[in-house]
């Protein structure tokens, strides 16, 4: 799993970074690297523990969890957060401005592992999953924008905040840049705020949640078409679709705040108003049909009906139809989707040709 490669570990290096002091994590987290790469990390969390104490609270909370933090080269992405290993990475291909954010995403993902979020998809019933794996996502982007912001009120530097901006326009815009002159405590006392409009600001982009209903649910439920019939029983017991969860149940488990207060109190059922935050596409509400019809002729077990009346998205795939149907065929119906969410690579293969359109 890990990587060692020459590449990695010279995008850490000094000859690609420049020098990194040697000193400490203020917070006291399990590094694992080279000395470079831990130098490396330790700077990163030291800019957010020492300027953000939005992000400081985040990474306390993944050290008293036990997670490690390393660098791992990946393809396609920026960091991931594995809550089964404990383990944190980042891409050290990108730079420093870039990783900072991505490193309170990935320590809120953490944090909300150690919150009760079930860590396999399919868990909990179609309409559950649907609201909850995109909760899990904004709310991690709200965390890296709350960071990002608090990190350029403390330091009077915008490099961190214009690389999330850079690529989270979007979500950016959504919350309204401060006066460079704001102080970090109203910066922090608008948290709530801030927060609610980064979270709202990931709905934007229709790609973003057209890629992760595909890769976190509709792959998952067309993937039972693929299993020997022999593997069908199992393949229903890893992912038993049980249980429900209103959207308040869902913003007070995720958009958590200090002492366990939510920052969408004020407005908790938002998730059950807005289709693109509670809504399905054609393509999954046809995957889910054919994956509980197949249940119940395999198990007995009576279909969960949840999504059945949640409003309508669209089509999923039809910008992939529209731009590249042969290759677009190919890729999505025998691509290797049974075991894992759709790889990462082909996530950014997929809002590529989308944004093409
Ligand atoms: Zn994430």
């Amino acid at each position: 799993m890990k990587d060692a490669s020459f590449l990695g570990k010279l995008f850490s290096s000094p000859f690609i970074r420049g020098f990194y002091n040697d000193e400490k994590p203020v917070v006291d987290i399990k590094l694992e690297g080279n000395k470079f790469e831990q130098r490396r990390m330790t700077s990163l969390i030291n800019t957010i523990a020492r300027n953000s104490p939005t992000g400081r609270a985040i990474l306390e909370d993944a050290a008293k969890a036990g997670y490690t933090f390393s660098f791992e080269r990946q393809r396609g992405s920026y960091g991931f957060c594995d809550p089964s290993e404990k383990r944190i990475c980042l891409n050290p291909m990108h730079n420093d401005a870039k990783l900072t954010g991505t490193l309170a995403h990935e320590a809120r993902h953490a944090q909300q592992h150690t919150k009760d979020v079930p860590t396999k998809f399919c868990t909990l019933n179609v309409a559950t999953e649907l609201k909850l794996r995109r909760a899990t996502e904004s709310d991690a982007q709200a965390v890296a924008a709350q960071t990002a912001l608090e990190i350029r009120a403390a330091t009077r530097n915008e490099k961190i905040w214009n690389a999330f901006e850079e690529t989270d326009r979007h979500i950016a815009l959504s919350v309204g840049k401060p006066s460079v002159f704001k102080s970090l405590d109203s910066v922090v006392a608008d948290r709530d705020k801030n927060m609610q409009n980064a979270f709202k600001g990931w709905f934007n982009d229709w790609r973003t949640i057209d890629a992760y209903e595909q890769g976190y649910l509709y792959h998952h439920l067309r993937a039972v078409a693929r299993c020997e019939p022999e593997e069908k029983a199992a393949y229903f017991a890893q992912k038993p679709f049980e249980g429900h969860k209103t959207s308040a149940d869902i913003l007070k488990m995720v958009c958590t705040t200090e002492k366990g207060k939510c920052y969408f109190a004020n407005d908790l059922d938002i998730m059950d108003r807005e289709t693109a935050m509670c809504g399905i596409c054609q393509d999954t509400r046809e995957a889910a049909d054919m994956f509980f019809s197949e249940r119940k002729k395999v198990t007995g077990k009576a279909p969960d009906t949840s999504y059945q009346n949640l409003p309508d998205r669209g089509d999923l795939f039809k910008a992939l139809k529209m731009m590249m149907m042969p290759i677009g065929e190919i890729k999505v119906t025998k691509a290797p989707l049974d075991k894992k969410a759709l790889p990462p690579s082909l996530i950014a293969g997929l809002n590529k040709i989308r944004q093409g359109r």
